[in-house]
């Protein structure tokens, strides 16, 4: 490709590569100290029975706001914390603080709610993580089954071996195992059962022309039914329009997470969600199995 392109656009491309290294040491810079100036906050965001429109689980999504950059959205922060290490600590400050949260949730609308976490290659590599998770668990009262991991799919090829057995491990104490972004990234479908996983999160960008690509439509129809006869739950992710959902909810796919049915938003604003969402199920009456 680089060999194609004239001597100009190669300059450019090396200006893009620099503005790239200089943003990621300015962002590398500001993200020292920031835990301690309590510049992060999680955002949860709603994940609905595709059938009955119940919430079920709620993804944890990391803010970082800057004192020095202001709002830093994740894609761009989250690549220089792994390449720092960084995101140890602060995989480790979204654990607790996430399994703290639901732990306040007890005995509220949210109070059986699943959480699901985005964890990273390096906190899995690191031998102190199932541990840490069941220290999480215990100090705030959850039960194992209350908490789903998300990985993607880089993290099953990094270091199989390793992985595996620590996968296994967190199976074992009984927290569930989501394969987050899927059919964007390195997919083998080997690893479908390789791993111990227990949910498929597909991928907004398939969910995106679902009404309106017959190929993408083909491609989360075909997702689906395999996810089915792996025994796998399956979440769509990026679910925008009304259409979308019962497109999804069709082709038997488990559960909704979008726009359309509530953005990442903030511990009190999810427990006002939670209780409206449960009123309106309460007031629906139950539906007749069959019609005279
Ligand atoms: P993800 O785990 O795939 O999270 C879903 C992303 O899609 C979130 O972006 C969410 O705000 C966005 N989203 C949800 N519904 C819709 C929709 O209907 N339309 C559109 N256009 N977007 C939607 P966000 O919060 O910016 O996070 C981006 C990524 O950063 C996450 O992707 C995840 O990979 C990573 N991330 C976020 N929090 C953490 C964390 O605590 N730890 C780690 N390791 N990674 C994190
Ligand atoms: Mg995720
Ligand atoms: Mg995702
Ligand atoms: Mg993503």
């Amino acid at each position: 490709e680089a060999k194609k392109t004239g001597r100009g656009e190669q300059r450019m491309f090396t200006e893009d590569m620099n503005a790239v290294a200089r943003d990621g040491l300015v962002i590398d810079g500001a993200l020292r100290g920031a835990i301690e100036a309590n510049e992060f906050s999680l955002v949860y965001q709603a994940i609905t029975n595709a059938q009955t429109g119940k919430l079920t689980k709620v993804e944890a999504l990391l803010r970082w706001n800057s004192s020095l950059l202001g709002p830093v959205p994740p894609d761009r922060f989250i690549p220089v914390a792994e390449d720092s290490g960084m995101i140890i600590e602060l995989g480790t400050w979204v654990l607790d603080q996430a399994c703290r949260q639901v732990g306040l949730w007890k005995q509220s609308a949210l109070d059986d709610v699943t959480i699901s976490i985005n964890v990273s290659s390096w906190q899995l590599a690191d031998p102190g993580f199932v541990t840490l998770v069941s220290q999480a668990l215990i100090r705030n009262g959850l039960s194992p089954h209350q908490l789903e991991l998300e990985l993607t799919e880089r993290v099953l090829i990094e270091d199989t071996l390793n992985v595996q057995t620590v996968l296994a491990q967190l199976r074992a104490l009984g927290v569930g195992i989501s394969l987050d972004d899927f059919g964007t990234g390195y997919s083998s479908l080997s690893y479908l059962t390789q791993f111990h996983l227990n949910t498929l999160k597909i991928d907004r960008a398939f969910v995106m022309d679902i009404e309106h690509s017959e190929r993408s439509n083909n491609l989360v129809h075909a997702i689906i039914a395999m996810g089915h006869s792996l025994g796998l739950q399956l979440v769509a992710e990026g679910v925008e329009t009304a259409g979308q959902a019962t497109i999804l909810e069709q082709m038997g796919c488990h559960y909704l997470q979008g726009y359309h049915i509530a953005r990442p938003i903030a511990p009190d604003e999810l427990l006002r969600f939670a209780d409206s969402r449960a009123a309106a199920l309460a007031q629906t009456p139950a539906q007749p199995d069959f019609v005279i």
